[in-house]
């Protein structure tokens, strides 16, 4: 297949030696022909020789590498790339298990594959594009998909009305784009969950906490936990089967409310050491009795989506933490996490410092945590890593 070129300025192919998948615009000398977002190039260095293959778009990253070598972006392109994925999937055990079905099968750019993520919920995988290049590559991606992963695959959820460039107004809306699903509960560690696909924050589940929610149940036995920014209750839920006292789920969005209730009910029917309270984190930790709780997860979304918001994201955490550190019971054990990709691992922990010594209470570091296996760093490209955590002892 002939596909269009783009030419680097001299010395701009250096990060691409070095297998980072990305090529800001400035590095651009010129194209052969007129480029239009979603375009499969080949990006030539100065000296006109093949260097990778990616998707252009519109922006400072101009193009996501797709491979380093000279072939076709085709269907068994795809697949290969997709088997590659679910191999990993089985080796660190999270693929092809009875009390597990959820996990992410794609995480972009840490499976070479930028701009997609996949996430399986039992039968149903539900696709993310990030890019025009992977929306325009979404039935081939389709077809692919379902040859590798085989008849248990029964249906294609496409959900990338919010995730697509906007200005490329593609008009996409949110529908199955393969099959349809009949059930929506999935299996986390032989817990179930309800997956709101169709209206759900992200792919409708935080798969990134799997591990760090497992941890938490060992911490659970006997304590009065509080699980700040609950959305679907995973961490609750875990609590619960940990032996937990009680569990307080807290959420702005009435509708977490609802769903973390729903999850509650469907794994622990009954059971009245939950409740659910729609409230803002700051109000209701500013309201709390100190004492309340001896064991705390504080999961917030992204205060810093871009670089430019990163001042105020630390002060975002530093505010939040104290709080926590103020209210939480001597003895208590704090869970705290950034899922900013623009806050790294030393500037989140600064700010939980910062935050603890505010507060004069003496704390102690047990895990430092971060996000699971299925969502791989491409050793390439740092910028992958993205969720970080701390559990924190409080005397
Ligand atoms: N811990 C969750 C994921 C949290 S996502 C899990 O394991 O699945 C972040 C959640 O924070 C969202 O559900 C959002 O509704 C909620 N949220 C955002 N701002 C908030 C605020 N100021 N107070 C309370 N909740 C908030």
């Amino acid at each position: 297949m002939m596909y269009k070129t783009i030419y680097l300025r001299r010395g701009k192919d250096e990060s691409l030696r070095r297998f980072h998948p990305w090529v800001f615009s400035g590095a651009i000398e010129r194209a052969d022909e007129e480029l239009e977002e979603g375009d499969i190039v080949q990006v030539f260095d100065s000296s006109s020789h093949f260097v990778a293959l990616g998707h252009y778009q519109i922006g400072s990253i101009a193009v996501r590498i797709l491979s380093f070598e000279e072939r076709d972006i085709d269907e068994s392109f795809w697949r290969e790339r997709l088997q590659t994925a679910l191999d990993v999937r089985r080796s660190i055990g999270v693929a092809g298990r009875q009390d597990n079905n959820t996990y992410r099968l794609v995480h972009g750019e840490g499976d070479n594959l930028p701009g997609l993520v996949i996430d399986m919920y039992g039968g149903t995988a539900v696709m993310q594009a990030h890019s025009v290049g992977m929306h325009l590559c979404r039935m081939q991606l389709a077809e692919a998909l379902k040859a590798v992963v085989g008849e248990s695959l029964t249906a294609i959820y496409y959900k990338s009305e919010t995730t697509l460039p906007y200005k490329a107004s593609l008009g996409q809306e949110n529908g199955f784009i393969y099959g349809e699903s009949q059930n929506d509960v999935a299996q986390e560690n032989g817990l179930s969950f309800h997956i709101d696909w169709l209206r759900g924050q992200k792919t409708g589940f935080f798969v990134d906490q799997r591990d760090n929610r497992s941890l938490l149940e060992h911490y659970s036995m006997g304590r009065n936990v509080l699980n700040m920014f609950c959305y679907t209750g995973g961490f609750s839920v875990y609590a619960l089967r940990g032996g937990a006292r009680l569990v307080h789920s807290v959420d702005s969005s009435a509708k977490a409310v609802e769903l973390v209730n729903a999850n509650v009910e469907l794994n622990f029917p009954g059971d009245e050491r939950h409740k659910a309270f729609a409230e803002d984190a700051f109000k209701y930790l500013d309201q709390m009795e100190t004492g309340s709780y001896d064991l705390i997860i504080l999961d917030p979304p992204a205060f810093a989506k871009h670089k430019d918001a990163l001042k105020n994201a630390l002060r975002g955490y530093t505010k939040l933490n104290a709080k926590a550190f103020e209210k939480i019971r001597p003895g208590g054990i704090l869970f705290t996490f950034s899922c900013s990709q623009a806050v790294n691992k030393d500037q989140f922990r600064l700010a939980v410092f910062t935050s603890a010594a505010m507060a004069r209470r003496s704390v102690r570091i047990l895990h430092q945590l971060h996000q699971p296996a299925d969502h791989p760093i491409n050793i390439y490209h740092p910028e992958g890593e993205y969720l970080k955590g701390l559990v924190l002892y409080v005397e």
